[in-house]
């Protein structure tokens, strides 16, 4: 009997224990089943956000792939464009290139059918062009056709003076008689009309007509001096490209050695790009023209190696004669007037 109580008390304490147990893990099973809900809650949620990413992923590939087409599409217009633009160029650079032949095949014939040539025998050089007949080289004498001598004038004052007082004179370019050998004299125009003849017999001083005779059989003054200057002897040409700020677009070339914009202050190094060009003709003319520049007025001489310039007998008015001048840097015959004092080459033309 007492043992029988012993473990009744035994077995109540035991399933005290057994269901305190018992609650605990359900408990534990609760909480994990919670935290299992959980996670399977934020998965959810996980997978719908990507659901979401997903479809406007694809929209956006969508949209790409519109854009992709439009692009090929403006692609092909735009090379359609390219082919029509380039195939017109095509057309009108073959018809600028038969154009630039057949001016250059009438230029050449042009200049074929030319007359000149060139008589070296005698005691003046001379060249036949068309119809007249030139002297090869510039006038280099000091008397005057009767054999009375013409001044020479050295002095600057005595230049001037001379052309005040309407006396003949004439000089060699900076009274080198160096220059003379090459260039002849330089003579003002009262010595070209002195009655005493300045040409030798047989020739004369050419009129604006006689000249304008020339440049016409020439080809016309636009190409004329390219054809009456010799082939050498010219000084070449610069050209410089224009300097102006690239911000204000106010610097000039006499900025072209400074760094700094004037105006602007920008600082940036602008390129200082020389390029030289030939000076020299084609002698087609058989001229062989040579710049023997000009002796002005003031007595004052310029522009050797640059310009040639010579007498014609015809006056403009009181105080000016034409004549004509070429450039180094110009293919053109140009004709202008000036003071009959200037000191200019003579070109003598057969009578
Ligand atoms: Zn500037």
């Amino acid at each position: 009997m007492k043992n029988f109580r012993l473990l009744s008390i035994f077995l109540f304490f035991s399933s005290i224990t057994l269901a305190q147990s018992k609650k605990e893990l359900i408990s534990i099973l609760n909480n994990r089943v919670d935290s299992l809900n959980q996670i399977v809650a934020s998965e959810r949620s996980d997978k719908q956000k990507l659901n979401t990413e997903i479809s406007n992923l694809k929209s956006q590939i969508k949209e790409l792939e519109r854009n992709k087409e439009n692009l090929s599409n403006d692609k092909s217009t735009l090379e359609t464009k390219n082919n029509t633009l380039n195939k017109q160029l095509k057309i009108k650079q073959d018809s600028l290139l038969l154009v630039i032949t057949e001016l250059l095949k009438y230029r050449h014939a042009y200049n074929k059918k030319l007359v000149v040539k060139q008589d070296n025998s005698g005691l003046i050089k001379t060249v036949t062009i068309g119809t007249q007949v030139w002297m090869l080289e510039n006038l280099n004498v000091s008397t005057f056709k009767n054999g009375v001598a013409i001044p020479e004038v050295q002095d600057k004052d005595a230049w001037n003076k001379a052309s005040k007082n309407h006396q003949p004179a004439w000089c060699y370019y900076d009274n080198d008689p160096k220059n003379g050998a090459k260039y002849g004299k330089l003579y003002n125009w009262y010595a070209v009309i002195d009655t005493s003849g300045l040409c030798p017999q047989g020739w004369h001083v050419p009129s604006d007509a006689d000249w304008e005779i020339l440049i016409t059989y020439l080809g016309g003054k636009d190409v004329a001096g390219a054809k009456m200057k010799a082939k050498s002897g010219w000084n070449k040409w610069v050209e410089q490209n224009e300097i102006t700020c690239p911000v204000c677009n106010l610097w000039s070339d006499e900025y072209r050695s400074k760094i700094a914009c004037h105006r602007c202050k920008d600082n940036r190094t602008i390129p200082n790009v020389i390029i030289y060009h030939s000076g020299d003709g084609n002698n087609i003319s058989g001229l062989a023209s040579l710049p023997g520049g000009i002796r002005l007025n003031n007595g004052y001489c310029s522009y050797i190696g640059e310009d040639g310039y010579w007498w014609s007998s015809t006056e403009n008015n009181n105080f000016d004669v034409w004549y004509r001048y070429l450039y180094n840097d110009s293919e053109l015959a140009y004709r202008f007037n000036d003071s009959k004092g200037c000191g200019i080459s003579v070109r003598c033309l057969r009578d």
